[in-house]
């Protein structure tokens, strides 16, 4: 039985999560603002240095995995704190514990994102690549000026986190280190955050119109029973994945656009990578 972190422990799938873990035996050190071992606030750097130090100690020197599940939704007026939970709230937490991660066998992360990151037209790459930047100035100065909305805010906020994890799970650090680092991108699941969008005039009828092929919403507990697959052996062959979990939106809209050949144009970025896995492999076989 191992040790896992939670954040977003005391609501919706970050819950259910724990409680599956839990069921199974091992032990949970959960993260949140309230109903949690660890009270942090992740929207800030202080609170994120605590959630890390506490993680240190409670949990012995060694995690098998974490799922990090603390996150705002798309309301409008919290377009700050979407961001630094968001994005700053996982990439910080998640570079402040590898060491403990690296210290467990085969040990796993799940990463929250949405698949707002495919579903939603005009996020603009800018506002993305300055998520990417750790630039929050930069941030909240495009999302002014463009006059841009809570939910692209938040799809770029989701967007980022992605393109980190799959940045970031290939590398000597993670995947060289015997980490899975994984995302799952989940449509709309019936957890107080949906919730709020659905009693939020200015969010409730986009929710509602949103394309669901199978119908209905998803549910906290079905999502939870992915995650902990994902933190199994099972996923010992997974690595930079972003799984998708949206009852068919995402292929609604996108269906041919995923998975797609190498195209000519990234023929010389593809060389470069065959090229850098000789001396990836050479570090990490000891060769
Ligand atoms: P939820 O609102 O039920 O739970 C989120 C948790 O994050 C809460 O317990 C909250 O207290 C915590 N949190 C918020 N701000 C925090 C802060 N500053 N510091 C520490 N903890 C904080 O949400 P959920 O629906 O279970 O969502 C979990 C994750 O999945 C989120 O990252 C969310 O963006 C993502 N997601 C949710 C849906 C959905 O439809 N529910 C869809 C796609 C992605």
């Amino acid at each position: 039985m191992g040790v896992y972190l939670v954040t977003g422990v005391a609501s919706g799938m970050g819950k259910s999560t724990a409680n599956q873990l839990r069921w199974q035996g091992h032990r949970v050190i959960g993260i949140d603002l309230h109903h949690a071992d660890i009270i942090a606030d992740l929207s800030t750097s202080e609170g994120r240095k605590h959630a890390i130090d506490e993680v240190h100690r409670l949990s012995g020197g060694r995690l098998e995995g974490a799922a990090l599940a603390a996150g705002l939704g798309p309301i409008p007026g919290r377009e700050e704190l979407i961001a630094k939970v968001n994005y700053w709230g996982t990439v910080e937490i998640l570079e402040g514990i590898r060491d403990l991660l690296a210290e467990g066998i085969d040990s796993k992360v799940v990463v929250f994102s949405s698949n707002s990151t495919t579903t939603l037209p005009g996020l603009p790459p800018n506002l993305v690549e300055a998520f990417r930047e750790r630039d929050f100035d930069k941030v909240m100065e495009i999302s002014k000026q463009a006059r841009i909305p809570a939910t692209a805010i938040y799809g770029a906020s989701k967007t980022a986190l992605a393109h980190w994890v799959r940045e970031t799970a290939t590398t000597m650090e993670w995947a060289g280190a015997g980490i899975r680092l994984n995302a799952l991108a989940p449509g709309a699941i019936r957890t107080p955050m949906v919730e709020k969008q659905l009693a939020t005039p200015e969010t409730a009828q986009a929710v509602l119109d949103f394309p669901v092929p199978v119908g209905g919403f998803g549910n906290p507990d079905d999502i939870a029973h992915w995650v902990i697959f994902m933190l199994s052996p099972a996923a010992n062959f997974l690595c930079g994945s972003v799984i998708f979990l949206d009852g068919g939106t995402d292929a609604w809209f996108r269906a041919k656009d995923y998975p797609g050949p190498v195209r000519p144009e990234q023929m010389d970025y593809y060389m470069q990578r065959m090229e850098d896995y000789r001396e990836f492999r050479k570090i990490r076989d000891g060769e």
